[in-house]
């Protein structure tokens, strides 16, 4: 890594194997949220800057895609070499441009990682299928081919592992692949990209350019990109994944979230209080797995209820960096402001404010806002139902199991949801019932691991094949038949 590759100045773009400045005119400052200083700044990429890296990727992209694939996935051993022994810089980077904990940031880097541990095994996992004497004097073989330039479009809360759930695999399974991060935080792919010019790549395999939404149009309209992976909130992946098939590509478009927890009357209680806490406030609400409203059925509602308070209230809120803190700000006094206004909203609407995190003792300088529980909340009300991303956890009373699933059911995200239960009947019912993409039973967050596919469902997602895993095979990979016949004659 250059020894000022996080020392702030200008993100630049990284084509054709050579770091070099977006050409438009707009950009935008990449702020500290727990400081207010300015860490960094970025340039958007205009539709030429596009154009540029697309073409240095279908160049690359004729002799990378017959590179022996044992070939292709060296430099990926290298990166994991790389990405393990700069985890403790990259963290820091990222805290200071996200302001999430520094043990969160190095959790993110490290489930980044598996994903490039995963595509190191893409010899065995692009193997499609060999079958002899199909039909008379026929043998037939599947194959996967690569099929071009593949483009990312990542969203801030995750800068270190959103990226990783798809370069790894396109770039494994042959394709060229160009990253579009966040532009809020845009220094944490600079990092990796340092690592990345390091680990040996041939120049136009994998390339980063930097921008906002016309950026990313340009991206999703460009004819020589096949197919673009976009995660970020519903009404842009909708838009993407809309455009995007408008342009004859693939897509896999993840959206927004509005998960539940169901808390069964059978539930350890200290221990569904601990990991709804975790998952409702880890990473201050921004995150798409979040489980933001806890469904408790009415037998255990006030003794959990209390649970929650008094964790809540024990929580302590610093600057990343510093020690034995829980959590960090939110990305900017904008999004702080954006959260205050649903907890306006859900006093407004009747709800029961428990805890009121606006009251926290909180730094001065940043955009922190404390844990805020609300009680006996309607799941009509706005904010049982819209996504806050924020520190806000709604408690719905639940007259029984059936009620709570119908409850969760009714929502129109599908992302995630986790059951608490000491019945295994309970939690066979939740498996088959709960319409959601990843389902956890006495876990806070259900997250998978990389080489299981990663997707919601509803309106958190747009597509057909997920991220992660075998679906990303498939993703970035065309199937095709070959059948051979040797007649006697
Ligand atoms: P966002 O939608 O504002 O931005 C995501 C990306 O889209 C960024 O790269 C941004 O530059 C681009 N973008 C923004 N507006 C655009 C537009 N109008 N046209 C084209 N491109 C545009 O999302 P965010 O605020 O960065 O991230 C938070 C959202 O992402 C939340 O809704 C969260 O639930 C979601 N998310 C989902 C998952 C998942 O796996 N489903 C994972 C992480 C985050």
């Amino acid at each position: 890594m250059r020894e000022d590759a996080s020392a702030g100045g200008e993100v630049q773009n990284y084509v054709d194997g050579e770091w070099r400045p977006a050409s438009g005119d707009d950009g935008r400052d990449v702020v500290d949220p727990a400081t207010r200083d300015t860490v960094a700044s970025v340039t958007y990429s205009t539709a030429a800057d596009i154009d540029d890296a697309v073409s240095a990727g279908k160049a690359a992209f004729e002799t990378w895609r017959s590179t022996p694939v044992e070939e292709r996935i060296q430099p990926l051993f290298e990166l994991k070499r790389l990405l393990e022994a700069n985890q403790d810089d990259i963290a820091e980077a990222l805290v200071r441009e996200h302001g999430k904990t520094f043990d969160e940031a190095k959790g993110e880097l490290r489930r980044g990682i598996e994903n490039v541990e995963v595509a190191c095994g893409i010899p065995s996992m692009m193997q499609a299928g060999h079958l002899p004497n199909a039909a008379p004097g026929i043998d037939e073989t599947a194959v996967r081919k690569p099929l071009g330039v593949f483009a990312a479009v990542t969203p801030f809360n995750f800068p270190g592992m959103i990226p990783l759930w798809f370069l790894p695999y396109a770039v494994a399974t042959g394709n060229a692949f160009v990253l579009k991060p966040s532009e809020k935080t845009p220094v944490t792919a600079r990092l990796i990209f340092e690592l990345v010019d390091e680990a040996g790549f041939p120049d136009g395999v994998v390339q980063l350019v930097n921008g906002g939404a016309d950026t990313v149009n340009a991206l999703v309209e460009h004819d020589g990109v096949e197919g673009i992976s976009f995660v970020g909130s519903t009404p842009v992946a909708k838009h993407v994944y809309k455009t995007a098939a408008a342009h004859g590509k693939r897509v896999q478009a993840q959206g927004g979230a509005k998960n539940h927890i169901v808390v069964a009357a059978s539930a350890n209680l200290d221990f569904a209080a601990e990991q709804t806490i975790g998952s409702a406030f880890a990473n201050t609400g921004q995150r798409c797995l979040a489980n933001p409203v806890a469904v408790v059925e009415d037998a255990i509602y006030d003794e959990f209820a209390e649970c929650v308070v008094d964790i809540a209230a024990g929580m302590t809120l610093d600057n990343g960096l510093s020690e034995d803190v829980d959590m960090g700000p939110l990305i900017s006094g904008a999004a702080r402001d954006r959260v205050k206004e649903y907890v306006e909203t859900g006093v407004e609407e009747g709800a029961t404010l428990l805890y009121d995190g606006r009251d926290a003792d909180v730094p001065a300088e940043g955009s922190f806002l404390g844990p805020t529980v609300f009680g006996d909340v309607s799941p009509d009300d706005t904010i049982a139902r819209e996504e806050i991303f924020g520190p806000v956890l709604a408690l719905v009373r639940a007259d029984d199991f059936d009620h709570a699933v119908e409850v969760v059911n009714r929502s129109e995200f599908g992302n995630a949801s986790s059951l608490f239960t000491d019945r295994g009947a309970d939690a066979k019912r939740f498996r088959h019932e709960v319409e959601a993409g990843n389902l956890a039973v006495n876990a806070g967050t259900a997250a998978p691991m990389a080489f299981f596919h990663f997707g919601g469902w509803k309106d958190s997602f747009f597509g057909d094949l997920h991220a992660q895993g075998d679906d990303a095979i498939r993703f970035y990979t065309d199937e095709a038949v070959y059948i051979e016949r040797w007649p006697d004659a």
